[in-house]
This record gives structure tokens, C-alpha cells and sequence, in this order.
């Protein structure tokens, strides 16, 4: 007869398994990791720059665009000049023009910099983009790849949720909720296998998860039993290695 405990060490199996498979599906494998930190750092450094580019250019246009609408009100302070009787207006004229000509300059200004900006920025992407080509391509090859492995990984995720549903369909009620309750606190690890340490006069037995000593009388209860017993300290369910059951 199959020991509930048994069940619940392949229920742990599989569903660690499982948690590993999604995480997988939802990145890349670890061969990939490298290529893959590498290629979004690079493209992230592209597209702050291209946002670095196109801000100098909103500034540089806004700049432009003050001092043509400077050129333009100092053209008409000029009309009125010809116009005026009086020397007070006269000298009114004369100083709003002035203001406006200290504007123009500081708008020129203003431009001359934004349009330093857009063209270092400008040359620095042209390098970046050039040296990026090949890092692009070598990433897409490798996606590519990844994504052929991708229907055999999905297949092995539905035969896993197929076989926890058949594990879970086994268990008795309580033990179900037990273990759901550990694996809820033990963010889905709720089983510790038994470490053996070969002494000079018996083997000493530890949780695996804690290292807290095990004692022979539970070491034979599981042997014997199957029996669920907590690991004294972190609360896991022990379980024996496969070679040891039995
Ligand atoms: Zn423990």
C-alpha cells in the first residue's frame, strides 16, 4: 500500500518542479541569462540616450522658437519708433527693445547648448546602435532557440498539474489541509529530507532544511510507518531519501 507520506514527497516534487517550469516559461534559461542581462542593459542605455536626444531637440526647437518671436516684436517696436511724437515713447520703445534683445540672446543661448546636446547624443547612439547590431542578433538566434524548447517545457507543465491533481485526489482531507498550510508558510518547500552524517559509531540524522538533529525514534517512525512528523525546529515534514525507506 502506497504511504501517505510517499505521496506527499512527490506532491512536493512536482509542485517545486512546477514552480520552477512557470518562473522558466516567464524568462530565460540560465545558458540565456548573461546574453539576456547583457542585451537589456544595452538597450536600455540606447533608449535613454534616444530620450536624452529628443528632449535636446524639444528644447532646442523651444528655444528657436522664443527668439523668432523675439525677431518679430522687435520688428514691430521698429514700425512704432516711426510713428512716435514724443521723446518719452521714444525712449519707452528703446528700452523694450533692449529687454528683448537680452531675451533673444539668452534664447540663442539656450539653443546653441540643446543643439550641442541633440548631436553628442546623436553620434554617441550611431556608436551605440553600430556595436549593438551584433549583440541584437546573436540575442534574437538564442530567443529563437528558446522559444522551440518552449511547447515540450508546456507539455511537462500540464502533465505536472495532472499528476498533483491525481497526488491531491489521494491524500486524506487532513493531511491536504496540513500540507497546504505548510506550504503556505514555507513558501512552497513544507518537506525536508533527512541529511545523513556517517559518524564513527552511528550515523547522526539532520533536517536537511535546519541542520536540527533528528532522533533515532523518529528516524524509525518514518521508516517503519511513514508517519508525519514535524522537524522539532522548523516545523517541516521529514521524510527520508529513497535509498533509506523501507
Ligand atoms: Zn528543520
Amino acid at each position: 500500500m502506497e504511504r501517505v507520506l510517499d505521496t506527499i514527497v512527490e506532491l512536493q516534487e512536482a509542485s517545486v518542479e512546477l514552480a520552477r517550469s512557470l518562473a522558466l516559461l516567464d524568462g530565460v534559461p540560465d545558458s540565456m541569462q548573461e546574453l539576456h542581462d547583457e542585451y537589456e542593459s544595452k538597450r536600455s542605455e540606447i533608449e535613454e540616450l534616444e530620450q536624452e536626444r529628443q528632449q535636446a531637440e524639444l528644447e532646442r526647437r523651444a528655444a528657436e522658437t522664443d527668439s523668432a518671436a523675439g525677431k518679430e516684436s522687435i520688428g514691430h517696436y521698429q514700425e512704432q519708433i516711426s510713428r512716435v511724437t514724443t521723446q518719452r515713447e521714444y525712449g519707452a520703445l528703446l528700452s523694450e527693445i533692449d529687454t528683448v534683445r537680452a531675451q533673444m540672446r539668452e534664447a540663442d543661448e539656450r539653443a546653441l547648448l540643446a543643439m550641442e546636446r541633440q548631436d553628442q547624443a546623436s553620434a554617441l547612439l550611431g556608436e551605440l546602435r553600430g556595436a549593438f547590431e551584433s549583440l541584437d542578433l546573436q540575442y534574437q538566434e538564442a530567443l529563437a532557440a528558446w522559444d522551440e524548447q518552449k511547447p515540450a517545457l508546456r507539455k511537462r507543465v500540464e502533465v505536472l498539474k495532472g499528476r498533483i491533481e491525481v497526488l491531491r485526489e489521494r491524500l486524506p482531507a487532513a493531511t491536504l489541509n496540513l500540507y497546504g498550510r505548510l506550504f503556505e508558510r514555507h513558501g512552497g518547500s513544507p518537506l525536508a529530507v533527512i541529511r545523513v552524517i556517517e559518524s564513527a559509531r552511528a550515523p547522526i540524522r539532520h533536517c536537511s532544511f535546519c541542520n536540527y538533529r533528528i532522533r533515532p525514534q523518529v528516524v524509525l517512525q518514518i521508516q517503519t510507518r511513514g508517519a508525519l512528523v514535524p522537524c522539532d525546529s522548523c516545523q517541516r515534514i521529514l521524510y527520508l531519501d529513497a535509498g533509506e525507506t523501507g
